[in-house]
């Protein structure tokens, strides 16, 4: 059994997917899942609704910061395994309101760390040694590039610029005190951009194929020069199984695609591929929808992560280009207006209603 913290999110509910796709690629039984998630706006349990059904996974409707609640999970599925997902992500957001982002990143990681240390610390021999709890955090943690600095690799010094990023440079050093000061069997891993399926619709990529299908502006920051470094989320949730493997408890892993694009040539990137496999009916490019918008406040210029350590120690590599994922990305978005109508309306806030009010 293992525990996946905010696995009805965007990374964590694929990460979901990957975990029974791999196993049954292996050959290998399928261990079941526990997704604990609040189910904030950025949980959608349609994202998982195949594992919930099957019985394979099993929801648990909580916030990370309710010790007694994580207690009790911990208690009644006793994982070997804690993945922690669950954080207030969204960049902007945080810049409109941080406190949420201190309580989630900052105390929900700080009472998870408590409570699964507890429950570590009564495991005996094999299980105790065996368990592990992976922290998934982020490259906006290091800072901001110029174009000319080098790619972040572990060593760089931690220096986060929104509400967001330095939430989540907190639960970092937590969950290196952890493992420091009691000996925890702690592993983190620091990724760049994720894109792909299931990606809610207000971050950039899922936002501009779903506003040009909309016939509606693409709106973007600045001059469009930003940097970012892009990698498929399905490649994440492989780092993430691989470093759970033969990672080294106590070390940090950075994971990146080298995909350094700039958001412009992201949009137009995605523009074409909508030209050719959704043509607009009145003969136009999706491009004439492009608006520069004011920039964000304090918007990091450019991130890019080394991943040469994670390459080496554990023989990760990336599976998809940028041009490959991007196309699975867009057909995905095409095919899935299902998935995509529940969040838009909101019905999924019925659903869990209905399903998971009380628990
Ligand atoms: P997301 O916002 O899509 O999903 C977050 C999930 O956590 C949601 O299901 C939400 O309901 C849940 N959640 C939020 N607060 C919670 C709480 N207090 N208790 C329990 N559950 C809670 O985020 P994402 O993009 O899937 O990111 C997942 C993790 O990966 C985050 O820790 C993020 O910092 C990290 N990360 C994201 C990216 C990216 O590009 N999206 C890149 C690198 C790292």
């Amino acid at each position: 059994m293992i525990l996946i913290t905010g696995g009805a999110g965007f990374i964590g509910g694929n990460f979901v997917h990957h975990w029974f796709e791999r196993a049954a690629a292996q050959g290998l039984p399928a261990e079941p899942v526990v997704v604990f998630d609040k189910l904030t706006y950025a949980g959608n349990p349609a994202t998982i609704a195949t594992y919930l059904r099957s019985g394979q996974a099993t929801l648990v409707h909580s916030d990370i910061a309710d010790r007694d609640a994580v207690r009790q999970a911990l208690a009644t599925h006793r994982p070997r395994l804690i993945v922690h997902f669950a954080a207030e992500s969204h960049v902007d957001r945080s810049i409109h309101g941080p406190g949420e982002f201190v309580h989630t990143n900052m105390v929900g990681t700080f009472s998870l760390l408590e409570e699964a240390r507890a429950y570590w610390g009564g495991l005996d021999g094999e299980a105790k040694s065996a368990f592990r709890f992976l922290h998934v955090s982020t490259d906006e943690v290091y800072g901001s590039l110029s174009d000319t600095d080098a790619a972040f690799s572990e060593t760089t010094p931690y220096a986060p610029n929104s509400p967001y990023s330095a939430s989540k440079a907190g639960s970092d050093h937590l969950v290196r005190a952890y493992h420091h000061t009691y000996g925890f069997p702690t592993l983190t891993t620091n990724c760049s951009n994720n894109y792909g399926p299931y990606h809610f619709p207000e971050k950039l990529i899922p936002l501009m194929i779903l506003n040009a299908l909309d016939g509606k502006p693409l709106p973007v920051y600045g001059d469009g020069l930003n940097i970012r470094d892009w990698l498929f989320v399905r490649d994440h949730c492989e780092a993430i199984c691989q470093v759970i493997e033969k990672g080294t408890c106590g070390e940090t892993y950075n994971v990146g695609g080298i995909n350094e694009i700039r958001n412009i040539d992201v949009v137009t990137t995605i523009c074409r591929k909508l030209d050719v496999l959704r043509p607009r009916a009145d003969g136009t490019k999706y491009e004439s929808l492009i608006t520069y918008v004011t920039d964000r406040p304090g918007h990091d210029r450019r991130y890019a992560i080394d991943p040469t350590k994670i390459q080496r120690e554990i023989g990760w590599q990336p599976a998809e280009t940028f041009e490959s994922g991007i196309d699975k990305t867009v057909r995905w978005y095409l095919e899935n207006t299902e998935w995509i109508d529940t969040v838009r309306s909101g019905a999924y806030r019925d659903w869990i209603a209905k399903n998971y009010s009380g628990r």
